[in-house]
């Protein structure tokens, strides 16, 4: 994904010459401290411009040392790191750094500044007036959700534990930074709340087009908003970088399997989305159609149920059990209890079926149907996912009406 930010908005422009070059780029990056720890060791690592790349791996394999690194903070043993084609081992380290966003957990705030304070922090920096600043400031607390002229005012210890987090992401975006670098940064929010704010920052991160280098140790967070994840083993070792889909259903090496966990199956239904060319597509009637047309269209399908339509929107259904002569379909047909958008996850789906007990579910797209999701489409819909993987002839489950 090479996702460029909108001239038109004003934000940022792309270096010349730096076009489809990755933004961040580590080439045998090793770092060994003082004391001998090797923290990270021959590490090649390529995140392109508009990415959010996840850094996943136990306590203690060299993630936070790898973001500060790439913010020299510290610098590599040996090895080069490059930002949107600078060398950052050579550059002006506080310039440098003032141009690349740093977000950590609880949103590192200052206690005793304003949260308006806090956002304006590195404007303030860079000598930004007072008008340029209070009008960024807010726009940026807008951004994230923050009402400027409640919480503005406030200290960090009168937010909540996900506003302060927030705030920690607007303070970062305030120069509108081409690269954010995040530690953990929803890590001491409750969870609840942090599904929403990550889903949130994913959303507001594909709109900016900032590139994102983020790292958890959380694999779901990881498989939940980024576009690749590097799995990191003890010693900085590079496991596998890849797609959420491709890391949970084709794990690399065995480190990898056992950090994704048994589960990773259903972690993969949670990054699919359900496809329309997975889908079932069983005889559609319309209201209007008598009962008597209704079942000889089953007659000649092998399917015993059909979809109710009224031109293209969902009515319902009807089985052949339930059919009886001389009636129309609209009068005897079932409603749904439930229907999912071609746009959710798998695991959506999955999770509708299995609570209805039906088998099936019908898909919409906006609002018009199109077509039935069966346990046999998540299967189709996971397999095609691995094009490269013959799994063996798992058997597949057969659709049955509800
Ligand atoms: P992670 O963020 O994945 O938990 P870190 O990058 O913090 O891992 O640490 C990687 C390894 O480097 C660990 O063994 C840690 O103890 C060690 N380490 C981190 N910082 C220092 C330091 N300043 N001096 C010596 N060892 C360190």
């Amino acid at each position: 994904m090479d996702q460029h930010r909108d001239d038109a908005t004003g934000t940022i422009s792309t270096s010349p010459g730096h076009d489809g070059e990755p933004m961040i780029r580590l080439a045998g990056v090793r770092k060994q401290y003082g004391d001998g720890t090797v923290a990270v060791d021959s590490l090649d690592l390529e995140v392109r411009r508009g990415e959010l790349v996840a850094l996943v791996g136990p306590s203690g394999c060299g993630k936070s040392t790898i973001l500060r690194m790439v913010n020299r903070l510290i610098e590599p043993s040996s090895g080069s790191i490059e930002v949107d084609g600078t060398d950052v081992i050579h550059a002006d380290g506080p310039k440098m750094r003032r141009g690349i966003g740093y977000v950590i957990q609880s949103g590192g705030l200052f206690p005793h500044r304003s949260v308006r304070d806090n956002v304006a922090t590195v404007p303030r920096l860079l000598g930004w007036d007072k008008k340029r600043t209070r009008t960024r400031t807010d726009e940026l607390l807008g951004l994230v959700g923050l009402d400027a002229e409640v919480h503005g005012p406030r200290y960090p210890h009168e937010l909540s534990g996900g506003q302060r987090q927030r705030v920690g992401v607007a303070r970062a975006l305030a120069v509108d930074p081409p690269v954010l670098l995040m530690d953990e940064p929803f890590g001491a929010v409750d969870p609840q709340v942090r599904d929403r704010l990550q889903l949130e920052f994913r959303r507001l991160q594909q709109r900016l087009g900032t590139t994102v280098l983020l790292v958890t140790h959380d694999i779901d967070e990881a498989v939940r908003i980024a576009d690749r994840i590097a799995v990191l083993s003890v010693g900085g070792v590079l496991e596998q970088y890849d797609s959420p889909a491709v890391v949970l259903g084709a794990p690399a090496t065995d480190f990898v399997a056992s950090f994704v966990g048994s589960d990773r199956g259903l972690r993969r239904l949670a990054v699919t989305p359900i496809q329309t060319e997975d889908l079932i597509h069983p005889p559609t009637l319309q209201v209007s159609d008598t009962t008597d047309h209704a079942l000889q269209v089953l007659a000649s399908h092998d399917l015993d149920f059909a979809i109710v339509l009224d031109g293209d929107d969902l009515r319902g259904w009807v089985s052949q059990k339930t059919l009886q002569r001389g009636q129309t379909v609209g009068e005897v047909r079932r409603r749904f209890d439930d229907t999912v958008d071609v746009r959710d996850s798998l695991k959506t789906g999955f999770s509708e079926i299995v609570a209805h007990d039906a088998g099936w579910l019908p898909v919409l797209d906006d609002d018009r149907y199109v077509g039935v999701l069966t346990p046999e489409s998540v299967h189709a819909a996971l397999r095609r996912l691995l094009p490269d993987r013959v799994d063996g002839e798992l058997p597949s489950v057969r659709a049955v009406a509800g």
